[in-house]
């Protein structure tokens, strides 16, 4: 797998150079070769032609020259061949070739052969019809000026020394090229080795995320895309851990819940078979059997409730209905367990005018008993239970107050979560799954509200819950 992914970016980037050199290298070698050779023709071109007309302007059409004093212009043509680096010739109306800086004494006559190129002006790959030895690149300019002696003056370049110039400025060009590909083909490793390191850590950090293991965070400090990856997958990472946490305890939690009750059954049942128990004793004994069996009812109940929200959204009923017809069924099904403990309810205000609340009514009833089972179940004997609504804007508030054992700051945190039970609590209520705040918190979530506690250790709690008031 390393080595693969090895192989991978890095060919991917390489094939990804190679490409890029071979098209570039194509184009400069075609195209760029055929422009720089276009460009470097036709800047000969218009240097020839300058040359030429300084000529014609500075000697030539200064005098009145014969065919034979125009001889006498040699030197200044060969002085100016030399600085064009071309061959310079002067031609007569005739035909007769009488000057030419590259021959001595030329007896050439141009109308024996193709003498069109003169009126051309500029002509290509052009040997004068076999007086040049080189195809060259020929501007003829005609002597318009002169009374006696017309005809013209021919500048002609070579091909190869104009091919030469190119091949220079190309082999500039090239060597740039090189040069580019090298730094190009360094800032590709440079990549390659900068995105491999990080991608490794990554790579090998996401491939050991797993439900079953610890994760560890994977280190990568710098403050670019890798490294804010890196802390995404570590958030992900320390997601998963906190999941295989609470995966363990919540397998935990329902094994021991399911046992004790199963044991102390078992062991009941056991001794009544065994006769250990006297009959008259047996009452007693089957009682706590009901106890247990109904806590284990609470408890798969809840757990099928759990598992219900747990399919992502709880099916509501919404309807409207009184919130405080609510409460007070609610506290009449919770009379008999208060009245054991001998606590009251206090409901403000006291005057119970209906107060419409939109919602699913058998689950906010629900939410309703699970809060006020807990405020007696944690009261002390003769205390009062304080239930209060009151409306700001478009919600109403609804507040279950008690008196009782409180809640340690350090759970305060811990007891939306399934199955969380204080420490304090555990010894108090047997019968409490653990299961009750964290379905009342998942069925006002379902209804876009909120649910809050304040709660003091050994002074009382307070819960809070909105609805929406029509
Ligand atoms: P249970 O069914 O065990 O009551 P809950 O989810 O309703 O489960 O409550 C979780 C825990 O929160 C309780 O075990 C208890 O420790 C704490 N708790 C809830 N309500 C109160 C309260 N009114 N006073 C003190 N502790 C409370």
């Amino acid at each position: 797998m390393k080595k693969y992914m090895r192989t991978t970016l890095g060919r991917k980037l390489a094939a990804f150079y190679l490409i890029l050199f071979v098209v570039s290298f194509y184009f400069i070698s075609t195209f760029g070769q055929r422009y720089i050779y276009e460009q470097v023709i036709s800047e000969a071109q218009d240097s020839l032609r300058a040359a030429a007309i300084t000529l014609l302007s500075t000697h030539i059409n200064q005098q009145s020259y014969t065919k034979d004093s125009i001889r006498n212009l040699k030197t200044q043509l060969e002085m100016a061949s030399e600085t064009s680096q071309c061959r310079i010739m002067i031609i007569c109306d005739d035909g007769d070739m009488v000057v030419d800086s590259g021959k001595p004494d030329p007896t050439y006559n141009i109308y024996l052969g193709d003498s069109s190129f003169l009126q051309k002006q500029v002509t290509r790959n052009y040997t004068m019809n076999g007086y040049l030895r080189e195809p060259s690149l020929c501007i003829s300019l005609p002597m318009e000026r002169n009374p006696y002696l017309n005809g013209y003056i021919v500048f002609a370049q070579r091909n190869s020394y104009i091919q030469a110039r190119a091949d220079y400025y190309y082999n500039i060009l090239s060597g740039l090229f090189y040069l580019m590909a090298g730094i190009v083909g360094l800032a590709f490793i440079g990549i390659y080795f900068m995105n491999f390191r990080p991608l490794r850590k990554l790579r090998n950090g996401a491939k050991d995320f797993s439900i079953a293991h610890e994760n560890p965070p994977i280190i990568i400090k710098t403050k670019d895309e890798y490294g804010e990856l890196a802390q995404t997958l570590n958030v992900l990472g320390d997601e998963l851990n906190k999941f295989e946490e609470y995966q363990r305890k919540f397998i935990a939690n329902i094994s021991h819940d399911f046992r004790s009750p199963l044991t102390s059954i078992h062991g009941y049942v056991q001794a009544m078979a065994d006769g250990i128990i006297p009959p008259e004793n047996q009452q007693k004994y089957l009682n706590i059997i009901l106890f247990e069996t109904d806590r284990l009812t609470k408890l798969t109940s809840s757990l099928l409730d759990v598992n219900n929200f747990d399919k992502d959204n709880i099916f509501l009923d919404i309807s409207k209905f009184d919130i405080h017809e609510a409460i007070q069924n609610t506290i009449d099904t919770l009379e008999g367990i208060a009245e054991k403990k001998n606590i009251s309810f206090e409901v403000t205000p006291a005057q119970l005018n209906p107060l419409i609340v939109s919602g699913d009514s058998d689950k906010i009833r629900q939410v309703l008993y699970n809060l006020i089972d807990n405020a007696i179940k944690f009261s002390d004997r003769d205390a009062t239970i304080f239930i209060n609504t009151r409306t700001r804007g478009d919600k109403v508030f609804v507040s279950v107050k008690d008196t009782g054992i409180g809640i340690p700051k350090e759970d305060l945190n811990h007891i939306w979560d399934r199955f969380y039970k204080t420490d304090i609590s555990r010894g108090k209520d047997k019968l409490g799954t653990g299961l009750g705040l964290s379905i009342s918190k998942e069925i006002i979530l379902a209804h876009k509200q909120t649910i809050d506690v304040v709660s003091t250790e050994g002074v009382g709690s307070e819960f809070v819950f909105t609805l929406p008031r029509e």
